[in-house]
């Protein structure tokens, strides 16, 4: 069995290094990769981002299982490309990724729905947003409508902040079409969880429960950054609100998008936050999250392949997903700088012998071979990752394997998981 993982990041190194595992032995290929999956896969010098090149490839080279990882390809329609030359994808077709690619239409389809959310209004002249975040007052959150890299979203505190952050989009447009719309949306109070599920279209099997780190400092400060490090489970997120979750947020977000001629096959994320009234949907991601990937795949116990082409075949069910009793941490390793212009091409120092530490798996995110070495070449540089009896285990686990590593500038968190503790006393 051949299958292909487009992406090249610490998301895409975990699916590789699960996918590896499977009972049925596949023949791996990574578009683009990294140097962590140049070990178990064979790397393939296309950008995850061109489409007609991975089209042009997978057709001469007949992938049985296609995995997308990042939103990018998604939204541009890559599922809907390699479908076309009867091939079987896991991701969603462009028509359900817009539940990602346009905060608008993902607002419209909750609204719709009924699915526990922010409240938000849409906007694209300055003016009128700025009239209305002044009725408004602060606290309050502006967040262009399509993909920012992340960094399309601000949490203001104060009017002024609102302000600059509605002028930036609208007026200075500096996430492009991306913000030529913004949504000014009320602002949520609580703890955030993040709630993957695997879907086809009708069934829904959420995965474990996981916590994100966005912030790059210690204590939730400093600029948002892709992920920090990432915990599983979560225990902010307790057995009775799951099934509320999967009832009201994915049970009825589907069957919005079926009424309107949508099925959506593979992995829906819901960002959420537990508020005093409840769960209620912060954003959608049509894809795996990077890096709670890294700690929901360490956990799940058996094949992850069945469970893929359930999603694509319409036959999902929940035993085909079960997890190890462990839980497990990811702490982020990131180049000096990030997640501003961050430094690139230093050496990566003791992997082997962080690899070596019991429960300890090191999933590369930016990194190279360069001559032999496996140099830094993003600013996410590795996700240290490891299983424990219980998080605290897990912690140490983590950790004992990042002191193992080094390279010039590498910055990371120390208070991965913390939370969690002050969650249990
Ligand atoms: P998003 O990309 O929509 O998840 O936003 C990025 C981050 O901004 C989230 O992870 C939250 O921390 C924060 N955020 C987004 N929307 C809200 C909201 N309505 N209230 C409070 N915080 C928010």
């Amino acid at each position: 069995m051949k299958v292909l993982v487009v992406g090249g990041g610490g998301r895409e190194h975990a699916l590789v290094w699960k996918l590896a595992r499977d009972s049925r032995k596949p023949r791996l290929f990574c578009a683009p990769g990294n140097a962590g999956t140049s070990e178990l896969a064979t790397n393939l010098n296309l950008g995850a981002e061109d489409v007609p090149a991975i089209v042009e490839w997978a057709r001469a080279n007949r992938p049985d299982l296609t995995v997308v990882g990042p939103e990018a390809p998604l939204c541009a329609g890559l599922v809907d490309a390699l479908e076309k030359e009867g091939l079987r994808v896991f991701g969603p077709s462009r028509a359900a990724a817009q539940l990602e690619g346009s905060k608008v239409f993902a607002k419209e389809v909750m609204v719709a729905a009924g699915v526990p959310a922010a409240k938000s209004s849409v906007f694209t002249e300055a003016a009128q947003a700025l009239d209305f975040v002044r009725s408004l007052g602060a606290p309050i959150v502006i967040k262009a409508e399509g993909l920012a890299a992340g960094k399309g979203v601000t949490v203001c505190a104060t009017v002024e902040e609102a302000e600059r952050a509605i002028r930036e989009s609208l007026v200075k447009k500096a996430f492009g079409e991306a913000g030529a719309r913004i949504l000014v949306e009320e602002f949520l109070e609580g703890e955030e969880a993040s709630i993957l599920a695997l879907t086809d279209g009708v069934h829904v099997v959420m995965l474990a429960s996981a916590q994100d780190h966005k912030r790059i400092f210690d204590g939730d400060q400093g600029p948002n950054t892709g992920g920090m490090g990432a915990y599983s489970p979560a225990p902010v997120v307790t057995e009775a609100v799951l099934p509320v979750i999967e009832r009201e947020v994915f049970g009825r977000t589907l069957t919005e998008l079926r009424k309107r001629g949508i099925t959506y096959k593979g992995v829906l994320y819901a960002g959420i936050m537990m508020t005093s009234a409840g769960p209620k949907v912060l954003e959608f991601n049509c894809r795996f999250g990077d890096p709670e990937t890294q700690v929901i795949l360490p956990r799940l116990a058996g094949d992850l392949i069945p469970a893929l082409e359930a999603c694509i075949d319409g036959t999902l069910r929940p035993e085909l997903v079960s997890y190890k009793p462990e839980a497990c941490v990811c702490v982020v390793m990131a180049a000096g700088g990030y997640p501003g212009a961050y430094r690139k091409g230093d050496e990566i120092r003791g992997l082997p012998a962080a690899g070596g530490v019991p429960e300890a798996v090191v999933f590369h995110a930016g990194t190279q071979l360069q001559e032999g070495r496996v140099v830094s070449a993003g600013g996410r540089v590795l996700g240290v990752t490891a299983l424990g009896k219980g998080l605290k285990e897990a912690v140490a686990q983590a950790y004992a394997a990042v002191a193992k590593i080094n390279f010039e500038g590498a910055m990371f968190r120390r208070d991965i998981a913390a939370k969690a503790f002050r969650k249990n006393g």
